[in-house]
């Protein structure tokens, strides 16, 4: 049937997505979304954003090897840098589509615009998950700012991400 061609084109091409981000550092809502979109594709590559002018707490390269180790258990995703605009590592890396985690409905408006963005400029399609409702209050500046003061976020992010936080903001 004519119809079957339209269902079928595509099915044999590898879905391969990206999550990018600050990951200032990764938490576990990050993580969440990360999982999840495994589950859905072929490849997941995590990105992380090297083009902020503005210093994080951790270097890019310190971002990107937490992102390794708290993804070593999901074989198909690999963790990656970008440098300008994310569009541009899409077609350079075969990435049909971004996914992103709505954590609330203030984080709509700007993922709409770069959104319709990023498909006007590339045709990069860009996927909404809605945030794990345990973990929808979560962002890394949050984690950072409390973890400075000496709040407790243990079960907000992994282990060794907890592990470097505290050595990092440890007083001196
Ligand atoms: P943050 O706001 O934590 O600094 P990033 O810029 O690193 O986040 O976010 C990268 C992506 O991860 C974005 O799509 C963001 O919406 C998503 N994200 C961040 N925190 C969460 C969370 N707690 N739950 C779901 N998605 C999240």
């Amino acid at each position: 049937m004519g119809s079957a061609n339209v269902v079928t084109e595509g099915r044999d091409r590898v879905r391969r997505v990206a999550c990018p981000g600050s990951f200032d550092p990764v938490t576990n809502g990050h993580l969440d979304i990360i999982r999840r979109a495994a589950l859905l594709h072929d490849e997941v590559i995590v990105v992380v954003g090297a083009n902020q002018a503005k210093q994080g707490l951790f270097t890019v390269d310190e971002r990107v090897e937490m992102l390794g180790e708290v993804t070593a258990d999901l074989e198909n995703v690999s963790v990656g840098t970008f440098r300008g605009l994310l569009v541009d590592f899409c077609k350079a890396n075969g990435v049909s589509a971004v996914v992103k985690g709505l954590r609330a409905v203030s984080d709509f408006e700007y993922e709409m615009e770069m959104a319709q963005m990023n498909y006007r400029l590339a045709e990069v399609e860009t996927l909404f998950m809605t945030a794990n409702p345990m973990y929808s209050f979560l962002r890394s500046s949050l984690v950072k700012e409390i973890c400075r003061y000496g709040g407790d976020v243990t079960s907000l992010v992994p282990d060794l991400v907890l592990e470097r936080l505290h050595a990092r903001l440890a007083p001196s």
